[in-house]
């Protein structure tokens, strides 16, 4: 018997397979205890344990590259922690056996973070993660990991570590399906980078039988357990239409009756700029330049280093609109030489831009990095502040910029609701405006981005979020500016079509989803999009307001 479960869909597509699980979590190891002269060889067997799984973690990084490969490197970097390692070998020089100093020191570490005001579920996530690595191979189990198939497969997990989604083969692995994660964890940005259906935040996803056969729509986060006949030919169906017209539609991105779009790439360095040219992307709407930061969390990278990497993203994309997005660090993105270590609450704390104006040399040098990587090059190069509260937010970033003679148009992101309400003021200071849906979200409804458990309040489609995208766009109309979305919202290809409605200039989002954006946008009208807009707003749930304008642009 068919039945229909309902998560987040966040990344698009049609995957009909056999559920296969994670391998399950590594045990807790038993308190042995190991006698005083075993202490020195049970230290060196730890110490090696960490090597091991630190060099897995960058072998790793090296294979997925791009944004995965700063994530992982972020992960070996905590698992060679010295003062993890150190109380490690105190553990085991009190009687501990290795497995069970790993486990015990990390339990301790894992509660510093929390004492510290540091609980963040994302940094939590990948710390247990490197945890269960250590302990697997000092047990000598086979870690948690994608299952061992030869046929393709939906796998099914409570949540994915960066490190095992890093490497999921598309080519047997279906499509996704977790029970944590909201729609801008990086588990679902990396998904979409993937191209990989996904659907996270099902309840009790752990619980769907292994072999049982699942459809997983992750354009609207439907699970069909036992799908019968007619729904896997209507998935299907719907899946090679959309894919078919995704492949036909090139050329810049426009309405059906002409109005432009321009669909633009998210990037995170050299090695996205391929994906992006490849799916067609008229420019870059969103560097990401933090993850060239996070190579190593002490030290900032030099600037011929940041010259060197900007460079290589600004000459791929020479005649095209480059919009660069200076170091937002902070939150989910700590770093140790700008973010505060005893903040109560990181998200609300010195972060993105603030962090920034609090180490003026830190913008400085990535400010100059940027001219030098721009000289001589015919790019329309765009800089962006994040995380801009105010008009002085905007005029101390203007001023920094103008102080290096960055040869460039100035731009804040609008991520704090404060921004969006008073976007003509913050226009006095910059000359374009880009929304970070993502952390607009979590701001306005007070709902970390990372948490699970409230991911409902990040759907991009909450009505209360499109208020203050139009306020926005309506905003920047007046001021004759232009205002983009670069936040995870611009990649579902309906909401697209919702927001030129609401009157964004253009759109940017992870290079696998343009095709499609594209292919959608160009199905409708500008008129239409505008009603689809309105009937959005009019709703008083994300559900509503996205059947609300499913309805009118009758799409999938
Ligand atoms: C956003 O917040 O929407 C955004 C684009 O920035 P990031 O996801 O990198 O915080
Ligand atoms: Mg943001």
């Amino acid at each position: 018997m068919e039945t229909t479960l309902r998560g987040l869909g966040v990344s698009q597509g049609v995957a009909i397979g056999e559920v296969r699980h994670m391998g399950t979590v590594v045990l807790e190891p038993p308190a042995q205890q190991v006698v005083a002269e075993e202490a020195g060889p049970e230290q060196e067997r730890a110490r090696q344990a960490v090597a091991a799984v630190a060099a897995d973690l960058m072998a790793r990084g090296e294979l997925a590259g791009s944004e995965a490969k700063a994530v992982l490197e972020a992960q070996a970097m905590m698992a060679q922690d010295p003062e993890l390692i150190a109380d490690v070998e105190r553990r085991i020089a009190g009687g501990s056996s290795a497995a069970r100093a790993v486990y015990d020191a990390f339990a301790a570490y894992r509660e510093l973070l929390a004492a510290a005001g540091e609980y963040l579920a994302g940094r939590v996530a990948d710390l247990d993660d490197v945890r269960d690595r250590i302990v697997a191979q000092l047990l000598g189990v086979v870690m948690p990991s994608i299952p061992d198939s030869d046929e393709p497969y939906v796998l099914v997990a409570r949540d994915l570590a960066p490190a095992d989604t890093a490497l999921l083969d598309p080519s047997l692995v279906l499509g996704f399906v977790t029970e944590e994660g909201g729609p801008t964890s990086h588990t679902a940005i990396l998904a979409r980078a993937l191209g990989v259906p996904a659907v996270v935040a099902l309840p009790d996803a752990v619980g769907l039988a292994e072999g049982t056969v699942v459809a997983v729509d992750g354009g609207n986060g439907e699970i069909f357990v036992n799908p019968s006949d007619e729904t896997r030919a209507r998935l299907e169906a719907s899946a090679a239409e959309r894919k078919a017209a995704a492949a036909a539609s090139t050329g810049p991105g426009a309405t059906a009756d002409g109005h432009r779009m321009p669909l633009l790439a998210n990037v995170g360095g050299p090695a996205d700029v391929a994906a992006a040219l490849e799916a067609g992307a008229e420019g870059v709407g969103l560097f990401r330049t933090e993850f060239l930061f996070l190579d190593d969390s002490k030290n900032a990278p030099s600037e011929e280093k940041q010259a060197e990497a900007y460079r290589q993203v600004l000459e791929a994309f020479s005649e095209c609109r480059i919009v660069v997005r200076v170091l937002d660090a902070g939150a989910d993105k700590p770093l140790d030489f700008l973010t505060p270590a005893h903040e109560p609450n990181p998200a609300l704390g010195v972060r993105g831009l603030r962090s920034l104006l609090d180490h003026p040399e830190i913008l400085r040098t990535q400010l100059t990095a940027l001219a030098r990587a721009a000289e001589g090059l015919p790019v329309g190069l765009d800089v962006m502040a994040p995380m801009v509260a105010d008009r002085a937010d905007a005029k101390a970033f203007a001023d920094a910029c103008r102080e290096v003679g960055l040869p460039a148009k100035l731009g804040a992101m609008v991520e704090i609701p404060s921004a969006a309400l008073r976007a003509r003021s913050i226009l006095q200071e910059v000359e374009f405006l880009s929304l970070g849906t993502n952390d607009l979200a979590q701001y306005t409804f007070a709902a970390d981005r990372q948490v699970g458990a409230v991911s409902r309040l990040q759907d991009p489609w909450q009505p209360a979020l499109l208020d203050l995208v139009a306020m926005a766009a309506e905003a920047a109309r007046a001021e004759g500016r232009s205002c983009g979305v670069c936040g995870e919202a611009a990649a579902d290809p309906l909401l697209a079509c919702v927001l030129t409605g609401l009157g964004v200039t253009s759109l940017s989002m992870g290079a696998a989803s343009i095709p499609y954006v594209r292919a959608t946008l160009a199905k409708y009208s500008l008129a239409q999009c505008e009603e689809a807009a309105a009937a959005a707003r009019a709703a008083d749930s994300a559900a509503r307001a996205r059947s609300a304008a499913r309805a009118v642009l009758s799409a999938e």
